[in-house]
């Protein structure tokens, strides 16, 4: 395993890219709207859906739980699986809606039964339901996506498959702290993952590599 610790790991990073301020949406809605749109799909093609619902006043649960499917397809098309997608907001909008009124009266709950709740809507997935948990509800929950399995197994030496949970449960056991850093911390692996810990990756140029086995392995090799 990697010898810097996770959280001098932050620092490192936070230097380099200064903080990240995220997520990028103005409210719960639209943070909750862009956290189911991105799935499977590039943050770039989520802005241009976020604009298409924008321009037409359909930035609100409330607005999509009334929408017309082939109208708000049309305008999440972007985002690709547009139909499923355009399915699995307003099937979201509408639970809400119907079970609680709004988010705010949602994000109410407990972070153990909210986190419930969200996995039990169809097309909610753990990584989308830490996403609304952190992002838009402000519960203190670490997300793991692509990016962060990719940089843990870098550089950390996870197993490739490990759990969801369990990859989870290392990382926050490793990183007491608010849901600001949390927060903050998140932002950092999607940036350095998506400017030099790519698929193939760009070690020469990473602000982290001397702290990478990775690197180092590549090195001696
Ligand atoms: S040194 Fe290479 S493998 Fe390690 S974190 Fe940076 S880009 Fe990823």
């Amino acid at each position: 395993m990697g010898s810097l610790p996770m959280l001098g790991l932050y620092e490192e990073l936070r230097k380099n890219f200064g903080y990240r301020h995220w997520w990028p949406g103005e409210t719960e809605d639209e943070i909750t709207i862009g956290a189911i749109l991105t799935q499977q799909v590039s943050w770039t093609n989520v802005e241009k859906a976020i604009k298409n619902l924008k321009e037409n006043d359909m930035l609100s649960l409330a607005a999509i739980a009334d929408a017309n499917l082939p109208e708000l397809e049309r305008l999440v098309r972007p985002t690709g699986f547009f139909r499923q997608k355009a399915r699995r907001l307003r099937n979201f909008a509408q639970y809400v809606a119907r079970t609680h009124g709004s988010l705010g009266i949602m994000f109410r709950k407990d972070s153990a039964g909210l986190r419930k709740e969200l996995l039990d809507i169809d097309g909610v997935g753990p990584e989308t339901a830490d996403s609304i948990m952190l992002y838009a509800a402000g519960k203190r929950i670490f997300v793991i996506d692509a990016y962060t399995r990719r940089i843990m197994s870098r550089m950390y030496g996870t197993p490739d498959d490990m759990g969801y949970d369990e990859l989870q449960e290392y990382i926050s056991s490793r990183i007491p702290g608010s849901t600001k850093l949390y927060n903050d911390f998140h932002a950092q692996f999607v940036e350095l993952g998506k400017n030099y810990c790519r698929t193939k990756p760009l070690c020469d140029m990473c602000p982290v590599k001397r702290h990478c086995s990775y690197y180092k392995a590549q090195m001696q090799g």
